[in-house]
């Protein structure tokens, strides 16, 4: 088995590519207590900085490409060591030495098909917009109040449309002027981004870019948290500012405004999970809520893991495209909560954990006992 040390220059090149606070840790082992690995196998954040402070990290193994980038141990860690830009340093360390195994082999299918085609399906850039058929879906125009940016996920993933779908509901049931530039989109690169592939990610960011500032776009409504995540935190890395809203956010504005009506009862116990890059990374907690709260006949209730302790999907981190076993999926956990719980809806507002969620639903047997939906898909039910 390789091992990338003792080399001074391989410490060097983490602190280059961005995991400079792993000198701050002091083993305190916060990380290891909170990381949703350790309710399913073993995984130690706090052993992989240690090795990388010493430049022994094994950086081929399955341990460096764990990490879903959820954000807990990074708001728990005393020392501000942000473990997710270090492990994202490693990533970017094992990507230009060409590591390469089994795992990351959808990585790299992925990663070609974003360069040829700005999506990770092996999909044609000509079907990105073929969703839209039979909706009332324009194309984006300066003079619009909002460009609907559709994720790579719910542009072609069939199960996923539906969120797309809705979404176009209620704009249109609001009465809003949007558009949106089908073909001429990039997937926003987040989780090629935590992949360690940054070139990809810079190229797929600046084509975006242009053709958002060559369509004078100035507000960007996203169904993906991940999407929201790179234009709204990312894209400022390019001096790109473009007014970015969530769809929880934009419904809530709607509703305040008096321009989205809910006329209709959902007469249903529903619980509701916080993705990663909505909540603990981006502060998003409270319109999700608000929105369901005002629905009536809906009952809201919690799960002991919600808002800033909320339990990730698994999906986070490029993890949306490497396998994992059925019985370390942390969606597994969540269902059960969930069906626990009593709830006969687990609602979300995010593409990836839509997928994590259904896949346990199915494979946990659930089909019958609860439904998964994205809040968009509640919504159109009730306007
Ligand atoms: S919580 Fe922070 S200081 Fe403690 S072991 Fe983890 S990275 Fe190190
Ligand atoms: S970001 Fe989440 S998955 Fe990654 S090490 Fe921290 S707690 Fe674990």
């Amino acid at each position: 088995m390789e091992t990338e040390a003792p080399f001074k220059e391989i410490i060097e090149e983490i602190k280059e590519l961005g995991g400079d606070p792993i000198n701050y840790c002091y083993q305190c082992g916060k990380c290891d207590t909170v990381c949703p690995w350790n309710k399913v196998t073993n995984f130690s954040m706090r052993k992989l900085i240690r090795e990388s402070t010493f430049g022994l990290t094994e950086i081929e193994l399955e341990e460096t490409w764990r990490c879903t980038t959820c954000g807990k141990c990074v708001q728990k860690c005393p020392r501000d060591v942000r473990q997710i830009d270090d492990v994202v340093a490693l990533r970017r360390l094992a990507t230009g030495y060409g590591v390469s195994n089994a795992l990351l082999k959808p990585v790299r299918s992925a990663a070609t098909s974003l360069l040829a085609e700005g999506n990770p399906f092996v999909q044609e850039r000509a079907k990105r917009a073929d969703w839209t058929k039979g909706l009332d879906v324009k194309t984006f125009t300066e003079n619009m109040e909002i460009l609907y940016f559709s994720c790579c996920y719910v542009s072609y993933d069939a199960r996923l449309m539906e969120i797309a779908k809705a979404t176009v509901e209620i704009l249109n049931k609001a009465g809003v002027e949007f558009g949106i530039l089908g073909t001429e989109e990039n997937c926003c690169g987040e989780s090629i981004r935590k992949t360690g592939n940054e070139e990809l990610f810079k190229r797929l960011a600046k084509d975006n870019i242009k053709t958002f500032i060559e369509n004078g776009v100035k507000r960007i409504l996203v169904s993906s948290p991940h999407c929201y995540h790179t234009f709204k935190n990312e894209f400022p890395e390019f001096s790109a500012h473009f007014e970015v809203v969530h769809i929880t956010e934009y419904v809530t504005e709607l509703i305040r405004d008096g321009r989205l009506e809910i006329s209709k009862e959902y007469n249903k116990k529903i619980t509701y999970h916080d993705p990663c890059y909505l909540g603990r990374h981006n502060g998003i907690f409270d319109e999700p809520r608000e929105i369901l709260t005002n629905i009536p006949g809906l009952e809201l209730i919690e799960m002991t893991e919600s808002r800033e302790e909320s339990l990730c999907c698994g999906m986070g981190g490029g993890r949306v495209w490497i396998d994992t076993k059925m019985e370390e999926r942390f969606s597994n956990i969540r269902m059960k909560d969930a069906v626990e719980l009593g709830a006969e809806v687990l609602v979300t507002a995010c593409p990836y954990c839509i997928i994590a969620l259904e896949d346990s639903r199915l494979g946990l047997g659930y089909e019958d006992t609860i439904q998964v939906k994205d809040i968009t898909e509640i919504l159109r039910e009730v306007i």
